[in-house]
């Protein structure tokens, strides 16, 4: 076991602020970097206070321009008439029924095994409003889901579970549903934190996420709850605003997860969403990020990630810009401390 060296630079830029009748005024900026990819963030604080020229009116599901429940191919009522099927040897009967959650294959995949999960009566839930055994239910889909294409595909050993919640995040239907993809490549990120934490073993001889876990709760100040297989803190240096970072230290696989710590996840995943709710935001990315899905590694640990995006409006001012996009470096409006102490609540 040991302690992560968190790195953070602090840099300050001065301008005449128009506003202060050009008085001098200095902002800080956070330059952080991830202890286990080296990945860089900034986070001015200060941003979240800027005039967007176009801006959200915090527009929630009920808002948006949409095709009415009765056209809605995610609804229960017509899931079976307009949604794909996968061919009868992959998944037998087409498509798969797990508790509430249906998995129907995405019409257009951008992996080999593509499927889509649906929350069946969340048509209209709005952010927070999706009940832990409505996402435990669509999890588990996934996670059957998986572990039927590593029986008839045994190279298909990476996969993941997310989820796009709202246009902003990169929802092109609105009714809720997750995502689960599984591949013999894993996606970039994937990749890299897989050899990051086989890397840190290497030199380490002990596990990053157990570390983590270690140096987050002697310092504190991002811990949101460690609960008996969960635990949940704001990221050191996230990717987005808001971000959120679930570890699940006693598995690194998806497979055998068993239903009392996927209820423990689900229902951290819904006070998580009631957090963002009540800190203004309308939509958000998340990501269950397994290793290989055929064994069990000492060095990782399954993790999930949530972060939150601009809310839905006909116009809005994107969070991802020429840093986000073409250099790689997310810049970040909220302070992950701030994010802990505001979430914390939902767990009490
Ligand atoms: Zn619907």
């Amino acid at each position: 076991m040991g302690r992560l060296i968190l790195e953070k630079e602090i840099r300050e830029a001065e301008i005449c602020n128009p506003a202060l009748g050009f008085a001098a005024e200095t902002q800080s900026i956070e330059y952080r970097r991830d202890p286990l990819t080296g990945a860089r963030c900034r986070i001015n604080a200060k941003r979240a206070n800027r005039v967007k020229e176009v801006a959200s009116k915090g527009a929630g599901i009920e808002d948006l321009p949409r095709i009415p429940k009765e056209g809605c191919a995610f609804c229960p009522e017509n899931v079976e008439r307009m949604t794909p099927k996968f061919p009868d040897e992959l998944i037998k009967g087409g498509r798969l029924k797990v508790g509430s959650a249906i998995v129907f294959p995405n019409l257009y995949p951008f992996s080999k095994y593509h499927g889509v999960a649906v929350f069946s009566e969340a048509h209209d839930a709005g952010l927070g409003e999706i009940s832990p055994e409505g996402i435990r239910d669509c999890v588990r889909a996934c996670v059957e889901f998986l572990s039927i294409i590593g029986e008839r595909d045994p190279r298909a050993i990476y996969g993941s579970i997310n989820w796009n919640y709202m246009p902003p995040a990169g929802a092109s239907i609105v009714h809720p549903h997750l995502q689960v993809i599984a591949d013999a490549i894993p996606t970039r990120f994937q990749e890299e934190l897989i050899r990051c934490s086989e890397s840190y073993y290497g030199s380490h001889g002990s596990s990053y996420w157990v570390d983590l876990i270690e140096t987050e709760r002697a310092l504190g100040e991002r811990m949101i709850r460690e609960g008996p297989s969960v635990v949940w803190l704001a990221s050191y240096a996230p990717r987005g605003n808001n971000e959120v970072l679930g570890i699940l230290p006693g598995a690194s696989s998806i497979s055998g997860i068993d239903d009392a710590v996927l209820m423990e996840l689900s229902d951290g995943l819904t006070r998580i969403l009631r957090g963002y709710r009540d800190l203004g935001a309308r939509s958000f990315n998340m990501s269950i990020v397994p290793g290989p899905l055929d064994r069990e590694l000492e060095y990782y640990a399954l993790n999930v990630r949530i972060l939150s995006r601009p809310n839905p409006g006909s116009h809005y001012t994107s969070d991802c810009g020429f840093m986000e996009r073409i250099h790689l470096e997310s810049v970040v409006e909220s302070m992950p401390e701030a994010v802990a102490e505001r979430l914390r609540r939902y767990f009490a």
